[in-house]
């Protein structure tokens, strides 16, 4: 028989149908009479109800039926009388697909702590937590394509091996095929990377930036979407060493475009998530996070705070407030600043720009006060930065300059600076860590528990 998703079911006004699900028994309570078995097919947080009346099915099989078991139920639709439901279903036959040892199955009734699971992160996406999680991840995924897609940007693939390591980013991961143990070797002593796979070192890419300029160049209005590896030691609730990026790039935007853009975009999402993830971020809200969907409502009714990095300092110097980290111009900006500028002093997002170029990445566009960049960072509540991004130097003059102060080779880069030679424009973008937008609409207080698998220091299991 046809399955029917659990979601539809219990949505279904269909009473006295036949229907048949599927899904893993995540409860299980029984009388001599009458056994009800709550069961899950992740299509939504909400496990359907089935009724069994014990003496009409086969008593071993019955019993095997136990919290973590896959299985098949057909019966008829029915009003329930139980709290909770709408409907049930009253079961005419039950198959049994795989059992689970009550013994073994990790899984038991009682909450778990998120440390523990993830330790079993190949099972916990059979909790209500990271069920919730994964469709909101999901739902987010499809919402930023759908944004883009609707705006006329193309979604371009940028290689996630690369040759370049100009971004500057953070500490690359090597890729290499040379034998670790006893690597072909220069008559110096050094390792020749000529007899390597690619004939030269390469490394797993930390943005699709710099080639996602390239294609904007020609399409105008671009958006990658992939893996980005970072080999940084940071042991934090806010860093993976593997994470997805969402990388908008786009021709004719200055930093004003491209601040209007970053706020639509973020705001969208989120009223996304809002509009279709409802009953998931009510649990989340329930279980984790009393003023999540509060928060959530509050992005969408503020407007951004948007200032410069200088008065950013003199905001922060002005507080009062004893810093970790000392601040004075010049300095980068840590969790601790931002989050005292969104969370205390504005109490909504902030956009700041105009950053010192010393602590900014080459590429971006050069003010003309000859001290700062044309960067933006959003930064939001909780989370810090979620966004950063610039304006970027099309001046091919300027951008060399600038490349030769911080040791950046111009052959290394030729392909890049080819843009600024033939027919630069001005243009725009930046980059949304994908995790960190998860992380602010479930409200989970570590990335570790809104990517299935997450890749940290010391940590590549499953
Ligand atoms: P941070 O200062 O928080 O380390 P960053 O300045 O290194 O961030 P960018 O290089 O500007 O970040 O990367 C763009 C976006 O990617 C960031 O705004 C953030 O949302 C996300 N991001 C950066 N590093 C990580 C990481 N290690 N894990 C998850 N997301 C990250
Ligand atoms: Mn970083």
């Amino acid at each position: 028989m046809k399955r029917t998703k659990i979601a539809n079911a219990l949505a279904s006004k269909e009473l006295g149908e036949t229907i048949t699900v599927k899904g893993w028994v995540r409860t299980k309570r029984e009388n001599k009479n009458v056994a009800f078995l709550a069961v899950n097919d992740g299509s939504t947080i909400h496990n359907i109800q089935v009724v069994v009346d014990v003496p009409n099915f086969d008593e071993e099989m019955l019993k095997s039926v136990t919290t973590g078991a896959g299985i098949s139920v057909t019966g008829t639709l029915s009003p329930s009388l139980g709290q909770g439901q709408a409907v049930e279903i009253q079961a005419t036959e039950i198959v049994v697909y795989g059992t689970a040892d009550p013994e073994t199955y990790p899984l038991q009734k009682k909450g778990h702590s998120l440390e523990f699971l993830r330790s079993i992160a190949h099972l916990r996406p059979r909790t209500n937590t990271f069920g919730a999680v994964f469709r909101v991840r999901h739902a987010m995924a499809y919402a930023i394509h759908k944004y883009f897609n609707d705006k006329g940007f193309a979604y371009l693939h940028t290689p996630v091996i690369t040759a370049s390591d100009a971004e500057g980013a953070g500490a690359m991961f090597q890729v290499t095929t040379l034998p670790l143990d006893n690597p072909p070797r220069r008559e110096d002593g050094t390792i020749n990377y000529e007899e390597d796979f690619f004939g030269k070192t390469t490394n797993l890419t930390v943005s699709g930036q710099l080639e996602g300029e390239l294609a904007a160049m020609a399409l105008s209005e671009i958006y990658t979407f992939g893996p980005t590896f970072r080999a940084e030691n940071s042991n934090t609730p806010r860093h993976l060493a593997e994470f997805w990026m969402i990388e908008p790039e786009m021709a004719f935007f200055d930093i004003t475009d491209n601040m209007d853009l970053a706020e639509d975009f973020l705001k969208y999402c989120v009223r996304y998530a809002l509009e279709h993830c409802g009953d998931d971020l009510k649990f989340l809200n329930d279980m984790f996070d009393k003023e999540l969907i509060e928060r959530l409502k509050f992005i969408l009714n503020n407007d951004f705070q948007r200032l410069t990095y200088t008065e950013a300092i003199a905001v922060l110097e002005a507080s009062g407030k004893k810093w970790e980290f000392p601040v004075s111009w010049g300095v980068d900006l840590q969790a601790e600043h931002e989050r005292y500028l969104v969370e205390e002093h504005y109490k909504k997002p902030v956009i700041l720009i105009d950053y010192p170029k010393e602590i900014k990445a080459f590429y971006m566009k050069q003010n003309d006060d000859g001290k700062t960049v044309r960067a933006m960072d959003v930064l939001f509540p909780r989370i810090g930065e979620i966004i950063g991004g610039s304006q970027r130097e099309e001046n091919y003059d300027k951008l060399v300059a600038r490349m030769q102060q911080v040791g950046i080779k111009e052959e290394d880069m030729w392909w890049y600076l080819d843009t600024r030679r033939f027919g630069s424009v001005p243009h725009s973008g930046f980059g949304l860590g994908f995790e960190r937008l998860v992380l602010f609409v479930t409200g989970m207080a570590n990335i570790r528990d809104v990517i299935p698998f997450p890749r940290t220091p010391m940590n590549a299991e499953f």
